[in-house]
């Protein structure tokens, strides 16, 4: 479904027809479609679950679909796991964990995840195109960054498994049972190797529920399990969607949780798991604050908010959803934004020069529009690019705020879109305050010249990760995490152990 809303009319603006091929600038240039093909990636028509090695009729004998976002037609049908389907994942997790993985030698760990890693880095190219299918994020995103980058977290942790004693010298690292995973849609992937990679190499198994929208590529990383011949039980991949992942929360025998999504979810979570013995890690919403000073170099953080906002339709945990420039060049910044933004492309996620694909789901499509007009409610002041949205699947148009309030609930609350709200300041204490006023704690920006700046700044943000002159840059090798209700753990690292893992003397 395409936006209702009219595009705004500006003679600058660029004229884009997304749906009907030809795309024509005002530079004079016409881009032709450089499509990725879907040919290269197969897609089962059904996925059973992914139990003690094999793929198993659900319990609940249903499934439900799984569409492309970008033109609503059904991409295959997944298993919904149901409480008993729970049950039996999570005996195959406890018998492979007793049986075999915690008595492995590490070094033998070590060299399964590592098969997995490269069986990612084989098939880079269908991963990419099965995951810019199922999830709406243009191809360049999923090609460039998911794929390669849950190849990387699996070779980074497989390197950990047999050096843990170096990790943590004079102190024994115990896995901790089965760890049972909750992951979201917008790096479905990426989260599951995030997830899987530091579990496995500390010695715990695993009950992963990717999200309803997104359980394509984590189904095709069971297959790649497979072929890596993990042991049987080792991983168990388990599609369904909030009932599932609740019963997984609440099964006795699960010793840890891990969670990434809203806010909300993780403290229905954190409820659920008070006065027992599991442990749990949660990543959680975020508000980021990216800041340019008057000293920044104005087009390379104009490029920076560009791709911490826009660039994956927002559906970014971190992205960088509120803008504070310092009064003295917010105008310059303002236009050089627009300008920018005029010349995004929004439309087929296969196309190689799309810059902004399809919103993730109809739902969340209604919820940006929802802010969208609570900002225009709220007195801020909106401008959208005009580019012509696709008459099928769910677009919407880079649109940014100027004129926001601090407490206008588009600059407090997350949007998870391509929406961003511009704010001033003229002071360091001041955009300090403001930066760190919001509920969550995830990540921030800080674009200036002065490396004095940004150590004083970086110490007084209350945000776990913090770019300077960038934006959303990830490696395996950082740990990632937040703050307030951005939640706590953290993934990625030698922190990104921890949570796995029970330190004896
Ligand atoms: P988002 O708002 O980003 O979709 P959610 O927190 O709703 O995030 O979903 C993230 C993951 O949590 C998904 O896999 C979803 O199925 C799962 N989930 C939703 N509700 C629950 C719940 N009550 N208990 C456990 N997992 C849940």
């Amino acid at each position: 479904m395409a936006t209702t809303k009219k595009p705004i009319r500006s003679k600058k603006a660029a004229v884009a027809k997304t749906n009907s091929i030809k795309l024509k600038f005002d530079t004079g240039w016409t881009y032709a479609p450089a499509p990725e093909s879907k040919s290269a990636a197969s897609i089962n028509k059904q996925y059973d679950l992914f139990i003690n090695g094999e793929w198993q009729k659900p319990e609940s004998r249903k499934y439900f679909d799984t569409i492309n976002p970008a033109t609503e037609e059904k991409l295959s049908e997944v298993a919904e796991a149901n409480a008993a389907d729970v049950n039996k994942a999570v005996a195959a997790a406890r018998t492979a964990y007793d049986k075999v993985w915690k008595k492995m030698p590490a070094t033998e760990r070590a060299k399964y995840i590592f098969r997995i890693a490269r069986i990612i880095q084989e098939k880079a190219r269908e991963l990419a195109i099965i995951e810019s299918l199922d999830g709406g994020k243009p191809i360049r995103e999923s090609r460039d960054f998911d794929v390669p980058t849950a190849a990387n977290h699996f070779f980074y942790y497989a390197g950990w498994a047999d050096k843990l004693e170096y990790a943590f010298p004079n102190r024994k690292a115990q896995p901790l049972g089965v760890a049972g995973q909750i992951i979201p849609w917008n790096f479905p992937l990426l989260m599951a190797a995030w997830k899987i990679a530091p579990a496995l190499a500390t010695g715990n198994t695993v009950v992963l529920k990717p999200a309803e929208t997104t359980p394509l590529t984590a189904l095709k990383l069971a297959e790649i399990i497979q072929e890596a011949d993990l042991p049987p039980g080792v991983v168990n991949i388990l599609t369904g969607a909030g009932a599932t992942g609740a019963a997984l929360v609440n099964h006795p025998d699960i010793n840890k949780i891990a969670f990434t999504g809203s806010t909300d979810v993780g403290k229905i979570i954190q409820r659920a798991v008070s006065g027992t013995n599991k442990r749990v890690t949660l990543e959680l919403g975020g508000k980021a604050a990216n800041i340019i000073f008057e000293d920044a170099p104005l087009d390379q953080a104009v490029e920076g908010v560009i791709n911490g906002i826009f660039f994956n339709q927002g559906h970014v945990c971190c992205a960088g959803s509120r803008l504070y420039v310092q009064e003295s060049v917010a105008k310059e910044v303002i236009r050089k934004l627009k300008d920018r933004m005029s010349s995004l492309l929004v439309g087929d996620p296969l196309d190689k020069n799309t810059d902004i694909g399809a919103i993730n789901s109809k739902q969340q499509l209604d919820t940006i529009l929802k802010y969208i007009s609570i900002g225009k409610k709220e007195g801020a002041e909106m401008y959208e690019s005009n580019c012509r949205l696709p008459n099928k699947g769910f677009f919407c148009r880079p649109t940014l705020f100027t004129n926001v309030a601090q407490s206008n609930r588009i600059a407090q609350e997350e949007i998870f879109g391509p929406v961003l709200s511009i704010l001033t300041f003229r002071t360091d204490d001041e955009v300090i305050e403001k930066a760190n006023n919001t509920p969550y704690g995830l990540s921030a920006g800080v674009w200036t010249d002065k490396g004095s700046k940004i150590f004083n700044l970086t110490k007084r943000l209350r945000a776990g990760v913090i770019w300077a002159n960038t934006f959303n840059k990830f490696d395996p090798g950082s740990p990632f995490g937040g703050y307030k209700e951005s939640g706590y753990g953290r993934e990625g690292g030698l922190h990104g152990l921890l949570p796995y893992i029970e330190l004896t003397s």
